[in-house]
């Protein structure tokens, strides 16, 4: 059969997606805990998908690499560790109307796809993501939009899934539009794993579709420095030029970016994209990650070394999203030493003790 398209195409990259163990095991040379997590994967866990652009980030013979580990499944993931979920952010017992989650007064979540361009093996969602379902039907959706029609209290829409982005951009365009047509909706957020995934999605079709429904966000997914490519540049490129403001949202990974160099990098050179580093986000606990996951206290530690060497630009919040669902809190260290009769002391990035001095009381 003759190829229409190329690499350089979105729908080909899909396409040709490696989705089993045995094409795994022909791309990269898999350590026995890749192959056997692999296996595991496809016959009843989380499925594999893994772009060809991604996969080409991988190194092929080192099993801990920073970019294969976040995709290759590992034997590990069979095991459940303490405090494991299998819906950690409690979205099920939040949902207000199908794929409809409002965890927030303000903010609500429409998942309108279970498909991804690649399945990341810490995945929040990895309970209905790649389950089969396909994009959401107009019917389907149907009354999560009524809901938000009737509840004007919400503000924001973060659609999400799966990735809308790897959806045909018609579908795509109808969900915006229709939530363009509720006027209590003043934000739309696009949650994507495009960007770093798949970033020959970001054409100038795409972007020119998308820019008549502004204010649209869009909240990008890149955790690792590597990920920066020129390709994954440019989409971003794309995207800052057409006027979207663009935040990324890093979730922090054992043994793929638990370092401050690694993540000063990947922060910086996001700001250099034009990309503001939103979160940095302590990983959820979901079932089958906990190999992935870092204890709090290396996050806030990592988190103290990027304070003092990145400018608030570069610097995103450090949060963990309460499990049940119970809302994100900012974590981060303890830089008051005392407080005592108007006087704070300080503990600085440089090492210093200052003291802050509240005014005389009137
Ligand atoms: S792209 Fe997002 S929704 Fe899809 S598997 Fe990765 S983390 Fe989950």
């Amino acid at each position: 059969m003759i190829e229409l398209s190329g690499p350089s195409d979105w729908r080909w990259q899909l396409r040709h997606a490696v989705r089993s163990a045995a094409e795994l095991g022909e791309k990269l040379a898999l350590s026995d805990e890749e192959l056997e997590g692999a296996r595991y994967a496809e016959a009843n866990g989380f499925p594999i998908a893994i772009t060809p652009y991604y996969l080409s980030l991988c190194d092929p013979v080192d099993a801990n690499c920073p970019i294969r580990r976040q995709v290759v499944p590992h034997v590990a993931e069979r095991q459940s560790v303490v405090g494991d979920l299998r819906d950690p952010l409690g979205e099920e017992a939040h949902e207000v109307a199908p794929e409809l989650v409002q965890r927030y007064p303000d903010r609500a979540l429409l998942l309108v796809s279970d498909r991804c361009a690649v399945y990341c093996r810490f995945c929040t969602r990895s309970r209905m993501v790649g389950d089969g379902g396909g994009p959401r039907s107009d019917a389907r959706l149907a009354p999560a939009f009524a809901y938000l029609e009737t509840h004007p209290e919400i503000k924001d829409v973060i659609v999400s899934g799966g990735d809308p982005l790897a959806m045909a951009t018609d579908r795509l365009l109808r969900i915006v539009e229709r939530l363009r047509r509720i006027p209590s909706v003043e934000t739309i957020r696009l949650a994507t794993r495009v960007p770093s995934a798949l970033p020959q999605r970001i054409t100038d079709e795409l972007v020119a579709a998308l820019r008549p429904f502004h204010p649209l966000w869009v909240m990008t997914h890149f955790n690792h420095p590597k990920e920066l490519t020129p390709q994954a540049r440019e989409a971003l490129a794309r995207l800052c030029d057409a006027g979207f403001p663009v935040m990324n949202q890093c979730v922090l990974l054992r043994g793929i970016n638990d370092d401050s160099r690694v993540l000063s990098e990947l922060f910086r050179g996001l700001v250099r994209s034009r990309v503001r580093p939103y979160y940095l986000l302590q990983a959820d606990p979901v079932r089958g990650s906990g190999h992935l996951r870092t204890p709090l206290a290396t996050g806030i530690r990592i988190f103290e070394e990027l304070q003092g060497r990145l400018s608030g630009i570069a610097l995103p919040k450090f949060i963990v999203d309460t499990p049940g669902g119970f809302g994100k809190v900012p974590v981060g260290p303890d830089w008051v030493v005392r407080r005592h009769a108007g006087v704070t002391r300080f503990r600085t990035p440089r090492g210093v003790e200052v003291d802050y001095l509240d005014p005389p009381e009137e």
